[in-house]
């Protein structure tokens, strides 16, 4: 009699989940007249067993989001190859040696202080980090992310520094009216791809996640974040 695996079935469901998402995906670009190869697709993997994360990169998902600065550290050595992480998480400047040069990108980004340390680091062990900016674009009290309004010094103060690259821009919206503000990011990005500041290039749009990744690419989003609708909910 044949026995069922239930880690079979595990990698099943997941294999169905990550199919599902890049249809959306696919489905999303084309309704805005996008190429779907111009959307990445990261899974982010704060909770997530080493086994689910390596059944995603098995599927193909080679891009990894790490919240957390100790899980990422713990759960890493486990990771199968190839895979690249992005730290997308709130980082202490106390934290930001233990992350540079181990991440391909850090996508949280929200104050000079915070850019400071990190060009600080970077160039100390001989490296340029990639980084995004985090808009707090729904003006969220709780949440990370730099107001608009100081957007501006922001980026003045970055193409400034030596060890660090600017990639683009990165924002958790409100769900509320999650479009309006998807739009509004939008607006952002081509604007200050207009200004050509040095040392900033805006070719990475990070914004979208489960509930609303559709909509993000509607409006330009070039990397979408996925957690719960690939691995699901989170304890
Ligand atoms: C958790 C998280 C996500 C993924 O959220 P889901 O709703 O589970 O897809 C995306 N981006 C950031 C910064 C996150 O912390």
């Amino acid at each position: 009699m044949k026995q069922s695996n239930p880690d079979n079935t595990r990698a099943e469901v997941l294999r169905q989940n990550i199919a599902a998402v890049r249809q959306g995906i696919a489905e999303a670009a084309e309704r805005a007249g996008r190429q779907p190869d111009t959307i990445r697709l990261m899974a982010v993997t704060k909770t997530v067993s080493p086994q689910d994360v390596n059944t995603a990169i098995g599927e193909g998902i080679t891009l990894l989001g790490e919240n957390r600065v100790q899980e990422f550290l713990s759960k890493r050595e486990e990771y199968l190859s190839p895979h690249e992480v992005h730290f997308i998480g709130h980082l202490q400047t106390n934290k930001v040696r233990q992350i540079v040069g181990e991440v391909a990108m850090i996508q949280s980004v929200d104050s000079v202080h915070l850019a400071e340390e990190i060009s600080r680091v970077s160039q100390k062990k001989g490296v340029i980090t990639p980084i995004l900016l985090e808009v707090n674009i729904g003006r969220q009290e709780t949440k990370g992310g730099i107001l608009t309004e100081h957007l501006p010094s922001l980026l003045e103060r970055v193409s400034a520094l030596p060890a660090l690259r600017t990639e683009g821009l990165m924002a958790i919206p409100p769900q509320e009216n999650a479009a309006y503000y998807f739009a509004k990011m939008q607006e952002l990005f081509i604007d200050i791809s207009s200004k050509k500041v040095d040392n900033v290039y805006m070719s990475t749009l990070s914004m979208g996640m489960s509930q609303d990744y559709k909509e993000a690419i509607q409006y330009g989003s070039t990397l979408v974040r996925i957690g719960t609708g690939l691995f699901g909910g989170r304890k």
